[in-house]
């Protein structure tokens, strides 16, 4: 449902709960947030993003990079399971998920075989195993190589957001049929699943296209396609939209 994340210099996560408030009027039925605190964790509850915050008093919450998700459950009862973020069996890969996976039923069967389990009832779950499933089969793969490599045995709508564990200083945004915006900030990046939690901080966006791919970091970011071409890139100005 909604999608909220920074990279930068701040403080990651009183950004991203006031960004996942922002986009409460879109109606949600559970709230959550992956950090770099140190190592990857992911914070999540059902109910509202108040819940969450009262559920984190006392968590150790400091990291400048993080991602944030309000969900409106599609597969799988609301819940603390299945509220995203979600993690990869080995805990690698942490995401949150806008849409819906229309094969994942298949894709969990194969993951199975492999000897993936599961924690959850979602698709997105699935989506999380099949990027670390990809990750952990080439030495030299990168994040954004793995998640490419998931996306295009995926079908159905995604707007993603993606942190490594073992690469600890990016995120991995995609979308296809799911908006994502990414806001241009002094040294530090936004994203959102609409413009609503990046207006108070830049009126540079980009609004990624179906089937984007951006990898953000502190000081640059890439874009490209999910078939690994590169995208020619528009910044457009908040402060001229009506
Ligand atoms: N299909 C996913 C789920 O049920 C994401 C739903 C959403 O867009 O919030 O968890």
């Amino acid at each position: 449902c909604g999608i909220v994340g920074y990279i930068g210099e701040k403080e990651a996560f009183p950004i991203i709960v006031n960004g996942l408030k922002r986009l409460e009027y879109r109606g949600y039925d559970s709230a959550g947030v992956a950090l770099f605190n140190g190592t990857l964790t992911n914070y999540k509850k059902k109910g509202k993003v108040a819940d969450l915050e009262h559920a984190v008093v006392n968590k150790n919450l400091s990291g400048t990079i993080g991602i944030g998700h309000t969900r409106w459950a599609t597969h799988g009862e609301p819940s603390d399971d299945n509220a995203h973020p979600h993690s990869s069996m080995n805990g690698i890969f942490s995401i949150v998920h806008n849409g819906i996976i229309e094969n994942y039923a298949r894709l969990k069967n194969d993951l199975i075989k492999h000897g993936y389990s599961f924690q959850s009832e979602t698709d997105t779950e699935v989506l999380a195993n099949l990027i670390e499933f990809f990750y952990n089969q080439d030495e030299s793969m990168t994040s954004e190589g793995a998640v490419q490599l998931a996306l295009s045995k995926v079908v159905g709508a995604y707007g993603i957001a993606v942190l490594c564990k073992k690469e600890n200083d990016k995120i991995v945004v995609a979308r296809k049929g799911s908006p994502l915006v990414v806001g241009l900030g002094n040294g530090e990046y936004f994203i959102a699943s609409d413009a609503s939690p990046i207006v108070e901080f830049t009126s540079q966006v980009i609004y990624l296209n179906d089937e984007d791919i951006a990898i953000l970091q502190k000081d640059g970011f890439t874009l490209k396609n999910v078939q690994n071409n590169p995208v020619s890139l528009k910044v457009s100005n908040l402060d001229l939209e009506i």
